[in-house]
Order: structure tokens, then sequence, then C-alpha cells
């Protein structure tokens, strides 16, 4: 089968056997494939990883490695799926901190092949099913809005405070209108127009990152700038008391490996203003799914280009342009 691979420090497509699913694991053929910030950071070397690419996508349950009952639930299902897989065996996962196993591996971007191929495995716990009704397009983007649904849900909105949601793609992008759902009062700060100016049909505030001013006073920031210097950014946002939470990928992939780490921000505000600064990661796919299905959120402006998985790498150097959202592959 093609597969899209990352091997000794670039990406090509290659020719691999289809994978064969462990117990317990599904066979899938992706129909849809969306490459995310992670996947850069793995072109960039700022993640340490080799195999099989890509951690986002839609597809189809060819077959389960699983009993009579398991099999007739999924095979012939199409399917999203969560990328990281835990042990389930050590303390953490015992403790009901799965997503935080020591032992995890993660699609495309730790010790577990990804989904830019024309198969790939992963064990059937992590599948939910794709309601008819929500097409391959929308369904794509089940993951970036359970972290956005997350995300809100760990600000614990109340009252109709004032956010700002840092970062203009698609995880700022959906962050800031499922925030905005919430009553909360929401600006985004971008730096390509091209992308933040999309707020407009969502009814949601934006600026150019270069036109505020610091002057703390938001009680909530969202950091889904993908750049070391959102952090820094965040503090000098957020209100005394205010709260920070971070989705600031390339920093959230230390299990990822993370090859170099980049300077540190200056954490005095954080004491200084007794800021609460809060990560949050993945999300449970199943509310991505769910708010999707009910057009909760608005996903369809966020595809900016899309080929087919054979037209290779050429892919990544379109998804690296400035204006690109998300750039998607199908099969065909
Ligand atoms: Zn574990």
């Amino acid at each position: 089968m093609k597969a899209i691979v990352f091997d000794s420090g670039s990406a090509r497509l290659d020719e691999r056997p289809d994978p064969a699913p462990a117990p317990g694991e599904a066979l899938v053929r992706p129909t849809l494939m969306g490459i995310a910030p992670p996947d850069l950071a793995v072109l960039a070397g700022r993640v340490v990883f080799t195999g099989v690419m890509g951690h986002e996508g839609v597809g189809v349950v060819e077959r389960v490695n699983a009993d009579a009952d398991t099999r007739a639930k999924w095979e012939g299902k199409r399917v999203v799926f969560t990328p990281w897989v835990s042990c389930g065996g050590c303390n953490l996962c015992a403790r009901g901190l799965s997503p935080q196993c020591q032992a995890r591996t993660v699609m495309g971007l730790h010790r577990r092949d990804g989904c830019f191929a024309e198969r790939f495995t992963i064990p059937a716990a992590n599948l939910v099913e794709v309601p008819k009704a929500l097409a391959d397009d929308a369904a794509l983007f089940a993951g970036v809005v359970a972290a956005a649904v997350h995300a809100a849900r760990v600000a614990r909105i109340e009252g109709k405070p004032f956010v700002t949601v840092l970062g203009d793609g698609a995880e700022g992008l959906v962050t800031a209108q499922v925030l905005a759902a919430l009553n909360a009062s929401v600006r985004l700060l971008g730096e390509t127009p091209a992308r933040f100016t999309r707020c407009e049909k969502w009814g949601i505030k934006h600026r150019h990152v270069s036109e505020v001013g610091q002057r703390r006073d938001q009680d909530i920031v969202v950091d889904c700038s993908n750049t070391p210097a959102g952090m820094d950014l965040a503090m000098h946002l957020a209100r005394p008391r205010g709260v920070i939470i971070t989705r600031n990928a390339p920093a959230l992939v230390p299990l990822a490996g993370l090859a170099s780490r980049p300077a540190g921000a200056d954490l005095a505000p954080v004491v200084c203003n007794e800021l609460h600064v809060v990560g949050a990661g993945w999300g449970n796919l199943r509310d991505g799914v769910d708010l999707l299905a009910r057009g909760g959120v608005e996903v369809s402006s966020l595809i900016t280009r899309r080929n087919r998985l054979s037209d290779g790498v050429g892919a990544f150097r379109s998804a690296m342009q400035p204006d690109c959202v998300r750039f998607l592959m199908g099969q065909s």
C-alpha cells in the first residue's frame, strides 16, 4: 500500500505492506485525512518520529481482530478515531489518567504508525461512529472540535467573561466558535488576515495580534497559537487572577518526544498576577462528533486545499502556506 513515511529527517511517499490488526484492533481504510500542526512539527524536527505520518482522519472499518459481536458492531462502519493509545496497565491508567499514560503511543507522532496511508490499524476502543448525516468533510474536524469543547470545560465559562483566543489555525477558529456559543465575549487574535477574517461570518471579533494593547484585562486567554511566544503574550493579556488555558500543541507533546524545547517564557507574571495556567489536551472525540452533528460549529470554511494521498509530500508545502487552515488528502 502507499503511505507517507517520515524517516531520517524527511517525508516521502513509500510502498509498505498492509498492516495486520493486533487482537482488539481494527483495520481502517481512511477516506479523508487532515494535515494538522503536529504533522508540521514532525517535518520541522520538533517531534522525533519515524514511521507513517498522520493522526487526523475519517475512514471505513474493513476488518476487526476481535469477537463476533465487536466485528458486527464495527465492520463496514464510517468512523473517526482517537489517535493516542494507552497501555491500560500502568498506575496512571488505573487512576483514570489514561490520556496521560506514560507508555502511550500516538499515531504518526510517537511509536505508532499513522493514517497517511491506504490502510492503518487502531484499537476498536478508539473508534467513534460517524452519523450518516455528517459528511466526511465535517467529521474530519471531530478531534479539533472535541479539544475545543474540552478547553471550554476547563475554562469553566460563567457569566459573560472576556475571552481572548490566540491563534488563527483550525484549533483557534473552532475554539473561538465554541466559547462564543457559551455566551462569552470572545475575540480572536491572529497573524494572518486571510485566516482570521473568517470570524466575521460567525459574529466573532478579530484583530491582528500586533494591534492589541497588553492591558491585562482578559478574564480568560486560550492559547492555540502553536508558537513559543503565545504563552508570553497570554500572560500580558490576562487580568490578575485570570485564567490561561494553553493548547499550544508543540509544547503539549513532550510525551511524543520533543527534540528541542523552545526557550521558556519568563513566568514572573504568573506569580505577580496570580494567574491560573491550565493545559487542555485532546478532549473526548464523541463530544466533537455530537457538536458537529448538531450543527453547533461551522468547519466547512476551514478547508483551504485538498489533493490525493498518492500526490505525495507536495501537500506539506501547501499546508505550510500562511493562508492554509486545513489541507485535506483523499484516496482518489
Ligand atoms: Zn498506561
